[in-house]
């Protein structure tokens, strides 16, 4: 039997309890996203003892992220670390007994079954909508609980989907929203609001791993304004829902929706191309070519190459690139067919 020490705290929480702790240390969650709310997910997640973690992210940290993203520091932002690999590092340090396991990658159709099938869990620690109903349609497939969260100024959601129980995501949103909407971007995010979010998204874990009741409703909270609002979905199934009802997973069908190739960044002006003829690319032998037409500088997990003093482009090795310092995605489009190719 495990030495359950370390969490005797959580064990002495009754609801918990030492059968529950079993429970955790059995189970396998992942988290999509490691910017202001997966970072405190992760980090709730790993010292409460989940025994396996695995979280995905697409981005590198850097300066601005510091201000409320809080398992990073500015010797990550300095080394130009992948999110999820300096997530990894600290939080190996911080309990050794669990597995942890950092993806580098941008979850979409081709690769989120893969990513997310076979978890007791997923929870959401995304800034975009088109990733939270590949989230739902997944979830709902393979019939795994998921919770979802956001947060925006000094605003924030979450709720619990339980497929077969709860409505689901797209019950709650049918569409998607037009346009960019607000974003972290246009109005900014509040360190206190993600940390507060999160932490609800961290505890919803626990007790659907336990097999505690779940809060059952969408909750919003602005934590600027004090304004705490909860609405019960428990009857929000809509009996027409293509996802839950019909099982037709329009974002996981390639016919049905144009693929995106191109995304913006929430956080900065950086477009992210992913090109989906691109399976994997070899760093050394990029540097070789690009060393010509400016600087570049490679660290283990990705290459940065300057081309000109506006923009960086940052190569990882699955293909994806990330112009920085471009305006829109017509520029973004232009550095790489410049040097890359169409
Ligand atoms: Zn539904």
């Amino acid at each position: 039997m495990e030495n359950l020490d370390r969490y005797s705290r959580q064990t002495l929480f009754k609801p918990i309890g030492e059968e529950g702790q079993r429970k955790l240390l059995k189970s396998r969650v992942v988290v999509v996203g490691m910017g202001a709310l997966g970072t405190v997910i992760a980090n709730h997640l790993v010292r409460s003892g989940v025994g396996y973690v695995r979280f995905i992210d697409r981005d590198l940290v850097e300066l601005s992220n510091l201000q409320r993203q809080s398992l990073y520091d500015e010797e990550d932002a300095a080394n130009h670390l992948p999110k999820v690999i300096a997530a990894e590092q600290k939080l190996r340090k911080v309990n050794s007994t669990v597995k942890v396991e950092a993806i580098i990658a941008d979850l979409n159709l081709d690769n989120a079954e893969e990513l997310l099938g076979g978890f007791d869990v997923i929870v959401d620690g995304t800034d975009n909508f088109s990733t939270r109903y590949l989230i739902n349609d997944i979830a709902v497939k393979l019939n795994i609980p998921w919770v979802y969260g956001g947060a925006v100024s000094s605003r924030g959601m979450f709720a619990v989907i339980v497929p077969g129980k709860t409505p689901c995501y797209r019950c709650l949103f049918p569409e998607v929203p037009a346009g960019l909407g607000e974003t972290c971007d246009t109005i900014g995010v509040l360190s206190p609001i993600t940390d507060i979010v999160g932490s609800f998204e961290a505890v919803e874990v626990l007790k659907l791993l336990v097999g505690a009741e779940h809060n059952p409703n969408l909750e919003q909270l602005d934590i600027w304004y004090s304004s705490f609002l909860q609405m019960d979905i428990s009857d929000g199934k809509n009996p027409e829902c293509p996802a839950c009802v019909h099982h037709q997973y329009d974002f996981l069908d390639r016919s049905s929706i144009q693929q995106t190739t191109f995304a913006i960044l929430c956080g900065r002006d950086t477009v992210q191309i992913n090109p989906r003829n691109v399976d994997s690319i070899n760093l050394e032998n990029l540097a070789k070519s690009l060393k010509n037409s400016g600087k570049v500088s490679v660290n283990p997990f990705l290459l940065r190459f300057f081309p000109d003093e506006k923009a960086t482009m940052v190569f990882f090795k699955d293909g994806r690139v990330l112009i920085h310092g471009v305006e829109d995605i017509t520029e973004a489009r232009m550095y790489y067919s410049r040097f890359v190719g169409a």
